[in-house]
């Protein structure tokens, strides 16, 4: 196939985005190259956001040619672009093997959340989600992940405010490439965002939060622990194993005390499985003692999948119980829903065509 990386028979070129923020030393060695380059390129690449060699006016014609033998500036191409009338945006991106991933912007208010996939597709394959339907493709590359914030910021009239590792994928199965694309959005010399606007949401295995517990910047935490218990809950995420919701509780707490940063449960309720009043006190009691926010996200409906949303009362009584218990407890609107880009559809529609 013929593509960005892959010119007809040539070889596979390297994008500029999967380097780290000190890794483009390398690029010294060009034909033409100062010692001050790799640091021109990295500022073409990160903060100037480039999209081709051509822009970097400041670095010679045959240095941009040398570079352009070897290297593309970013891997993935923009395919799609879906605007709902509530203001999100789904971003289609067509990746250089052929795969599609999508990220979604969601402006509300002040904030500007942009929702970022970490994998072509998922192994976990939550019964309600459409992001495991056809299982793992393969693991996003560091670079692809930072590119789905390049190009959204290059497209959003509301400059993006919030990151969130909630498109497809498991971030914790592709932690290398995560940990990585987090340091270069996180750096100064990289996209520069602030840590704190950074969230990784996860199914929250014990021993994947450990490992967060040994990374230094602060992101935060979200959990997907969507029903108190520990059966209900490996029926509902067949992927992650066994569920041991005090021994994640209590990993996630460790990672709290050493950043400081807020954990959130998040809770995906669906009518008739996890909406009752036992769920919601199952729930309370399961984070009772943590430093933990309870946040409840009415299913968005996904196609073939046969899950009913909860009826608002539901969520309402959910709220009650575990607010008396002492749980801040927050609810997510359903948004996006009207063109279809709320949780994974966007890609699903695209791959059905
Ligand atoms: N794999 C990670 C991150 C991606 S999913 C995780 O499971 O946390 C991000 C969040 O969206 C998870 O809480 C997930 O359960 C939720 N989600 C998935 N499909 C959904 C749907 N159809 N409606 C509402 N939330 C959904």
């Amino acid at each position: 196939m013929t593509s960005a990386n892959r010119p007809e028979g040539g070889e596979v070129r390297r994008a500029l985005t999967d380097l780290a923020v000190d890794g483009f030393g390398e690029l010294a060695a060009l034909p033409d190259a100062k010692s001050f380059t790799p640091t021109q390129i990295r500022d073409w690449v990160f903060a100037k956001g480039a999209r081709s060699f051509d822009e970097m006016t400041n670095l010679s014609k045959p240095l941009r040619a040398a570079l352009a033998a070897s290297w593309t500036v970013r891997s993935g191409t923009l395919e799609k672009r879906h605007a709902s009338k509530d203001g999100t945006v789904g971003l289609l991106t067509r990746l250089h093997d052929g795969h599609v991933i999508e990220s979604v912007s969601i402006p509300e208010g002040d904030r500007h959340t942009l929702c970022i996939s970490s994998q072509v597709g998922c192994a976990v394959a939550c019964a309600f989600c459409a992001s495991g339907l056809d299982g793992v493709i393969r693991n996003l590359s560091s670079g692809e992940i930072v590119e789905q914030v390049l190009v959204a910021r290059e497209l959003s009239e509301q400059p993006l405010t919030n990151y969130v590792f909630m498109g497809s994928g498991e971030p914790t199965h592709n932690w290398k490439a995560v940990e990585a694309s987090i340091a270069t959005l996180t750096h100064p010399d990289g996209l520069g965002i602030g840590a704190r606007r950074i969230t990784v949401s996860t199914i929250g295995h014990p021993a994947a939060l450990r490992k967060m517990v040994e990374t230094e910047i602060p992101f935060n935490v979200a959990l997907s622990v969507h029903v108190g218990d520990d059966a209900e809950r490996e029926a509902l995420m067949p992927g992650l194993g066994t569920s041991d919701l005090a021994a994640t509780l209590a990993a996630a707490r460790e990672r709290f005390d050493a950043t400081g940063r807020r954990l959130t449960a998040e809770v995906v309720v669906l009518a008739g499985v996890n909406d009752t009043d036992r769920h919601a006190r199952l729930l309370a009691d399961v984070v009772a003692g943590h430093p933990c926010a309870v946040n409840l996200i009415p299913w968005n409906p996904v196609d073939g999948l046969d899950f009913t949303p909860p009826a608002p009362a539901r969520i309402d009584a959910m709220v009650e119980i575990l607010t008396r218990a002492g749980v801040t407890t927050t609810v997510r609107r359903p948004r996006g829903q009207d063109v279809g880009v709320a949780c994974g559809q966007l890609r699903r529609r695209e791959l059905r065509g």
